[in-house]
């Protein structure tokens, strides 16, 4: 008699630890540690029963998952059986409380049954069985609500994960949109929108802006001479001077082939001629890949009242134009 009852008292603690972990805790390590190797049972959630172990696991792992707050639980009755010495039945009454999407969830007389069973000397769940009582258990909770909410969580974590899925997808396909392939920096459609922003902006509130073209000079060669492919490193390497060299607030992008723009808010011509001269001095003392030196002419074009994007651009090219004529290598600021 005395040995029984100590068993029963042995029970209890390892049964009372798994409520703490299980429900109050909500930690999956610690529950899995109490299971045995072929724990089976019904939960009384949607689709939760198991005749096998990755079953058991498995719905453990979403149970705890789907509702990862502390569940509290207040035990109504608690009965200990123990008819051979390594198995203990245990049959409880059990109130439980819960948020679920910020809604108290009460459930009273939850019926919990389960079988421990002593490996060597370790007491752990062999079976289980949760259970509904039939009758309504909260103030306005009858039994489908659970299953509701549960389904409900369900979609709930659905919907959140597409979304999230879809934002991620859209900034990629934006970024795509406005990056040029090879060099990575701003495409041609980005820059010619920035450019429309930065006249709007101008025209708005009186300011001024510049933008500086730069083309490689005698690109064809570095082809003809070198290949494609280092043809394209080249243009990589270059785009990435540019951006490493300008101010935050410019805007450096690939006009087309072998050539790139700038624009500068804020920036007269003077001071877009003296960011050209810094780029120039830069290009000059860099060595490219397998080619060595390169240089490039800059046409500038500063902002007037008038302008669109078309004759901004138009008296930058006509710069640059000149400053290949005029040998290359060099910075031409628009006729004024
Ligand atoms: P200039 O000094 O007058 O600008 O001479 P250039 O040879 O640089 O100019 P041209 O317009 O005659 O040739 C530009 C060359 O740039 C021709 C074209 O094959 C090359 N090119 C354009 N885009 C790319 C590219 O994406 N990759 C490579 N490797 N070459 C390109
Ligand atoms: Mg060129
Ligand atoms: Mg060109």
């Amino acid at each position: 008699m005395e040995m029984f009852r100590q068993r029963d008292e042995e029970i209890k603690t390892v049964f009372l630890d798994y409520l703490k972990v299980y429900f109050a805790e909500r930690d999956l390590t610690k529950t899995m540690k109490m299971l045995s190797k072929t724990t089976t049972g019904y939960g009384t959630g949607f689709g939760e029963k198991s005749y096998d172990i990755e079953n058991t696991l498995s719905l453990f792992v979403r149970d705890i998952r789907n509702v990862p707050n502390p569940i509290h639980y207040t035990i109504n009755k608690l009965h200990i059986q123990s008819p051979i010495d390594n198995v203990g039945i245990v049959c409880c009454e059990l109130d439980l409380e819960t948020d679920v999407l910020n809604h108290k969830m009460v459930l009273k007389n939850i019926r919990f049954s389960s079988v421990w069973i002593k490996y060597d000397d370790n007491w752990l769940l062999e079976n289980m069985h949760l259970s509904f009582p039939t009758e309504i258990h909260g103030e306005d909770e009858c039994y489908p609500i659970k299953e509701i909410e549960e389904q409900n969580i369900v979609l709930q974590r659905l919907l959140e994960e597409r979304t999230h899925e879809l934002k991620a997808a859209l900034q990629k396909i934006s970024t795509l949109a406005i990056t040029d392939k090879l060099t990575q920096i701003y495409n041609r459609l980005k820059i010619e929108e920035s450019l429309s922003n930065e006249i709007e902006r101008a025209r708005r509130y009186n300011s001024i802006f510049s933008i500086i073209l730069i083309d490689i000079d005698h690109f064809k060669r570095v082809n003809d001479e070198h290949g494609h492919i280092v043809g394209d490193k080249v243009l990589v390497e270059f785009a990435k001077i540019l951006s490493n060299r300008i101010r935050k607030t410019d805007i450096c992008g690939r006009w087309g082939g072998e050539e790139f723009i700038l624009i500068c808010p804020h920036t007269n011509l003077e001071e877009a001629f003296n960011i050209a001269k810094d780029l120039q001095k830069t290009i000059i003392q860099y060595n490219f890949f397998s080619v060595g030196k390169i240089t490039a002419s800059f046409g500038i074009s500063t902002f007037s009242h008038d302008d669109t994007s078309d004759s901004l651009i138009k008296r930058a090219d006509d710069a640059l134009y000149q400053a290949k004529n005029g040998g290359r290598n060099r910075i031409v600021l628009q006729d004024s």
